[in-house]
């Protein structure tokens, strides 16, 4: 593929064959920055299921019975032919999500390392022996496959929310049916095709897009899908969890977020400001980990106040192809009526909209990076995930206060604290409740890491060694001599 590829009509992958959906159903794909069709996907059709979970029942046969050592290899293959694509593929995911070229390059790179780390631990999933009360026995723990996988991603990160996903079943020896993003749809095909190029077997991997609800109601509940994973918004994700638990399925959720940053009077003040601002915009803030409320203790609050609104000031708005792009538009029509309502919200009753605050322009869906000040907890955006570039900055007094604030909301996914005491540091981390809790720097989402939330976020991760046993179950077998 050549670096100035044009977007296809984005096909499905089913028992090893790409194809046109039964039918020939298929929806056009907007890209963000033009408000233009670049051009489609194929629609699945509930015989496209069938057919998918027919080929997905055999591909664990096949895959399962495969060595880890066999399997490892392929997605190192894989991950080769990733980084080989990465120009054309990072160009196609700015076409149809809008983020700006180098981090569509980076998350596809990015990826290649996931399935690098994966394609490790796959040779490590070890069991273990138990010492017995009889002499002669053998007490072993066996790690086996949970089953074939149906897979569920967001349009935020379109290969990075697959890739953790597809990694940790074919890992584990499952299959998959991943429903990829129908929004942002070629990226994720491009990930996949890296996979069957590389020879993985047919039927291990397919990939389908569709009417979500649709898809899901359909899959979840049939007897060929053992495990369901999902990435998306709260309340999808928990229809989603009540469904499988309807019919008994394992299940990972990675659900929404509104992150706290805790900044203390004795960090470094400015270069936290500038580090955790920079992030906030990142992606437009469509990250379930996007710092979103900053509390500030009182003393240093102006000054963390200034830079960040020079910062977010500073922030190049624009089409993610054109260099020097820092923030692409929002990557959906619907998000720009989301963050004004929340806007208006927040003024109506007080708040102080430092920077931004409004649409840019009326082609495209760009928005200008936004701060607000003066916020109250019954503003709406202090509640809901803004999912967009909006950030609001409070003081706060000392350490209980800020940890009440922290802890206010049902969401418990990322956190972060900016501090130079260390007994300061591991207060906060103990206190906090949160899956994940990054200190006086950015370091999350790594694949050796664990990455998941508690509470409203979800459970399960979907890193660190963790993220293969969501794939494992343990089988005891307690054996005795003849
Ligand atoms: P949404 O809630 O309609 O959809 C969120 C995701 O879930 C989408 O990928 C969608 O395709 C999928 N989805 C929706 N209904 C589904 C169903 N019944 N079965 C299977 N999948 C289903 O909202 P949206 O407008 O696409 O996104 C807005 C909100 O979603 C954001 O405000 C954010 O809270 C959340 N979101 C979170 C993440 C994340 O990384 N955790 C990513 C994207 C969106």
């Amino acid at each position: 593929m050549s670096s100035d590829v044009t977007y296809p009509d984005v096909q499905l992958h089913i028992d090893g064959v790409w194809r046109d959906a039964d039918g020939g159903r298929r929806i056009p794909v907007i890209n963000p920055a033009t408000e233009e069709e670049i051009g489609t996907v194929a629609h699945c059709s509930i015989s496209d299921l069938d057919e998918a979970l027919a080929a997905t029942e055999r591909g664990f046969a096949t895959w399962s019975r495969t060595s880890a050592f066999e399997r490892s290899k392929l997605m190192r293959k894989a991950a080769d032919i990733l980084r080989e694509r990465a120009n054309a593929i990072a160009r196609l995911m700015t076409l149809e999500q809008g983020k700006p070229l180098p981090e569509a390059r980076m998350e596809t790179l990015a990826a290649a390392d996931v399935i690098d780390w994966f394609a490790e631990e796959a040779r490590r999933a070890y069991g273990r022996v138990i010492p017995a009360r009889a002499p002669g026995v053998y007490q072993l723990v066996i790690k086996e496959p949970v089953g074939p996988v149906a897979a569920f991603t967001p349009w935020n990160f379109p290969i990075n929310q697959v890739v953790r996903k597809l990694c940790g079943a074919l890992a584990a020896g499952c299959s998959i049916i991943v429903k990829a993003p129908e929004e942002t749809p070629a990226s994720p095909a491009e990930l996949i095709r890296a996979f069957v190029d590389a020879g993985v077997p047919k039927g291990v991997i397919a990939l389908v897009y569709g009417v979500p609800a649709e898809v899901s109601e359909y899959l979840i509940p049939h007897p060929v899908i053992r495990k369901i994973t999902f990435t998306g918004s709260t309340p999808v994700g928990k229809k989603l969890a009540a469904l499988a638990g309807a019919h008994m399925k394992r299940v990972t959720m990675e659900l929404g977020g509104h992150s706290p940053v805790i900044v203390f009077d004795d960090a470094d003040v400015q270069a936290a400001a500038k580090q955790i601002a920079t992030a906030k915009f990142r992606n437009a803030g469509q990250v379930c980990v996007s710092p979103t409320r900053f509390l500030v203790q009182e003393k240093v609050y102006e000054q963390f106040v200034d830079t960040f609104v020079s910062v977010a000031k500073a922030v190049k708005v624009g089409n993610g192809l054109d260099e020097g792009t820092t923030m692409g538009p929002l990557a959906n029509d619907r998000r720009i009526p989301a963050m004004e309502a929340l806007i208006a919200d927040a003024r109506q009753q007080g708040a102080e909209v430092r920077t931004g605050g409004s649409r840019i322009g009326n082609k495209g869906y760009f928005f200008e990076p936004t701060v607000v000040t003066g916020v109250t907890r019954q503003m709406r955006m202090m509640n809901e995930e803004p999912f967009g570039p909006l950030a609001m900055l409070l003081p706060f007094a000392d350490f209980d206060e800020a940890i009440t604030e922290a802890n206010r909301l049902p969401y418990g996914l990322a956190s972060y604290a900016y501090t130079s005491s260390a007994k300061t540091a591991q207060a906060v981390a103990h206190q906090v409740q949160a899956g994940m809790m990054t200190i006086n720097h950015l370091g999350l989402a790594l694949p050796e890491v664990p990455f998941g939330g508690v509470r409203d976020s979800g459970y399960g991760s979907e890193g660190g060694s963790e993220a293969i046993e969501a794939y494992l179950n343990p089988k005891f077998v307690s054996q005795a001599g003849v």
